[in-house]
């Protein structure tokens, strides 16, 4: 079986077409982006080629924050010294807490801290188990999709690559919806996921030397006062460091809203676009929808916070 069939044809070269040059214009203040996916997990650039990216448009730092693994760091790191930008090591871990799906980034950690590598490959066997369910379901139930198509050498399988398949053969329009049809809870081939607690994600993270930041507010319940709340335990019981109070989905609501959090409980402030590549068509790594631009600040307190407290 061929192992490209994963990423079928939406594995890309280095494609920059929706992020022109001049996109990265708010006067000189430097820009960064805290939150983006590689072929490590489930977006279709490359360590290499996302960093490339990020120099092209003229970031001033990049954070690299696969979920739940950090095998993309080495190679971005090294093509970030080579070129001369910043990249920022990280992981996204997802976390379960009171009914609530919680996405914790790890930002700045130390990616070889024994502690963390063996937590993260517990949950790769974990994932492994839930794909060969999920596509079991599938092909259950008359989808043209079976094991074979997924074969152990090809790397991290996440729901977004079993839905690019759907896709390329005609289940869905795009990889995505295919995902929303088919592969969330009340979908028929949904299979539950295993995940760490809010608790003992931080405390990896912690462990390897990073800051605990809550990713997209916005998507923690369907109910924006109980996303909130939740945010908000996790911030004042010191669970988390912080919270992206930038992020491509944010309105002015969204935007509002962190903010004030941020400020009441003494959090940090994070931000980034969730850049997947070709496999969220339409966001462009810094600048999201069009409209986000995260300042370099950002990252220096949370580099700075970081620092204090190793020492
Ligand atoms: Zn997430
Ligand atoms: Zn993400």
């Amino acid at each position: 079986m061929k192992t490209d069939a994963i990423h079928g044809p939406l594995q890309s070269t280095l494609d920059i077409s929706t992020n022109p040059p001049e996109a990265l214009q708010n006067g000189n203040t430097p820009q960064t982006d805290l939150h983006t996916h590689t072929t490590a997990s489930d977006g279709s650039l490359t360590p290499k080629e996302l960093i490339r990216l990020g120099k092209k448009i003229g970031l001033s730092s990049l954070a690299v924050t696969d979920h739940d693994t950090v095998s993309g760091l080495p190679e971005a790191m090294e093509e970030g010294k080579k070129l001369g930008l910043s990249v920022i090591p990280g992981v996204e871990i997802s976390t379960f807490h009171n009914g609530c799906d919680i996405h914790l980034l790890g930002l700045f950690i130390r990616p070889d801290t024994p502690e963390l590598s063996s937590a993260l490959s517990y949950m790769a066997e974990k994932r492994k188990e839930r794909n060969r369910a999920m596509i079991q379901k599938l092909h259950d139930a008359g989808f043209p999709i079976c094991q074979e198509d997924f074969p152990q050498e090809s790397g991290m399988v996440t729901r977004t690559h079993i839905g690019a398949l759907l896709a390329e053969r005609g289940r869905a329009s795009t990889p995505m919806e295919a995902v929303r049809e088919y592969m969330v809870p009340g979908g028929i081939g949904y299979v539950p996921k295993a995940r760490f607690s809010p608790e003992e994600c931080a405390k990896l993270i912690r462990k390897a030397g990073g800051a605990v930041i809550i990713a997209h507010i916005n998507q923690i319940a369907k109910d924006p006062s109980k996303a909130l709340s939740t945010a908000r335990e996790l911030l004042v019981e010191n669970i988390a460091d912080g919270l992206e109070t930038l992020y491509c989905q944010y309105d002015d609501f969204w935007r509002k809203e962190t903010r004030r959090l941020a400020e009441e409980t003494g959090s940090l402030s994070s931000g980034g676009s969730d850049f997947h590549g070709q496999f969220k068509p339409g966001l462009s790594l810094g600048k999201g929808y069009g409209d986000l631009f995260v300042p370099q600040t950002f990252a220096d307190s949370i580099e700075h916070f970081v620092k204090e407290r190793r020492n």
